[in-house]
This record gives C-alpha cells, structure tokens and sequence, in this order.
C-alpha cells in the first residue's frame, strides 16, 4: 500500500555558518545555524520519510544533545533515514519539497540540489521535486531571520508489512 508522510523544518540564519541546502553549499552573507549543518531542505525530507512509515521524528533519531553527530552532513541523517525504511520493506515513490526563503535566490542551485537528494533516496531526479519561494517580505522569513522547508513524500510498503489492518 502507499503511504504518506510531512516534514517541516526552520532554521535560524546567523553570520558565520556555510549556507547547506539540499546538500549543496550555497554563496550567501549568513548560514543556517544548528546541530547538524541544519540543512532545512533535508530535514523537512526526513521527517516526511519517517513521517510516512510512522516513526518519530528528526529530533527522536537525531537529538541535538548527541556530540557524535554534531556538525554532520544533513545528506549523512538523510541516508541513515532511508536505511531506517529499507529495514521496514518500505520503498520511496517519491519526494517533494518547497523551501521558503527571501534571500539567497534559491533557482540557480535547484538542479544540483536535485542530483544530491535522489542519489542519497535512490530515485531518479523526476521523483525528486524542489521548489522556492520567498514569504513576500512578511514575518520572520520574509525578514531573513531564518529558512523554512515543507515536504511530502510517499512511500510503497507490501501489505504483510503492515502491522495490522482496521479492516482485519
Ligand atoms: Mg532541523
């Protein structure tokens, strides 16, 4: 059967930090801050993933309070991610995404961001989607405070994975 899932994330913009979207370092004035390279655009994807085969979110999986894994590659959670759904027999059919950011311009770098993610997932690129937009100056993103992604994904799990059944 297929299964759905949704991911959202937020990360502050700071001086200092590499801007990491979508596994590919981006030109820009401030960086996202966090734990990890607090790659938005993957964390929103992550959630989605674990999101659609019910299991607890980034922060459950990854906690910001392990030093094992600070400052780790956001594609490393990803891959990690798409090992936890393997183990379950479940198969992504596919991703999307859209980043809300004001600043950098996002389109130049779709394509590269697109490569990066549906090798870590093992998709072809057309079942990766990811878009931009700004938040039209309004509220925190709009200020440049900080970029926001959401995600959908969409997973294939055989029937006899499933624990149960309403209609059993
Ligand atoms: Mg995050």
């Amino acid at each position: 059967m297929n299964l759905v899932g949704i991911g959202y994330d937020v990360h502050r913009l700071v001086e200092g930090r590499p801007l990491i979207l979508g596994g590919v370092e981006i030109p820009h004035t401030h960086g996202l801050d966090g734990h990890s390279d607090a790659d938005v655009l993957c964390h929103a994807v992550a959630d989605a993933l674990l999101g659609a085969v019910g299991e607890r979110d980034i922060g459950h999986h990854f906690p910001n309070t392990d030093e094992s894994i600070r400052g780790i590659s956001s594609l490393e959670i990803l891959s990690r991610v798409v090992a936890v759904l393997a183990n379950q027999g479940a198969k992504i059919v596919n991703v999307d995404v859209t980043l809300v950011s004001e600043a950098p311009k996002i389109a130049p770098h779709l394509d590269p961001m697109r490569t990066r993610i549906s090798q870590v997932l093992g998709l072809p690129p057309a079942r990766v989607g990811i878009k931009a937009t700004t938040n039209e100056r309004m509220g925190f993103l709009g200020r440049r405070e900080g970029i926001a992604a959401m995600a959908v994904a969409s997973v294939f799990v055989p029937e006899e994975s499933s624990s149960s059944s309403p209609n059993a």
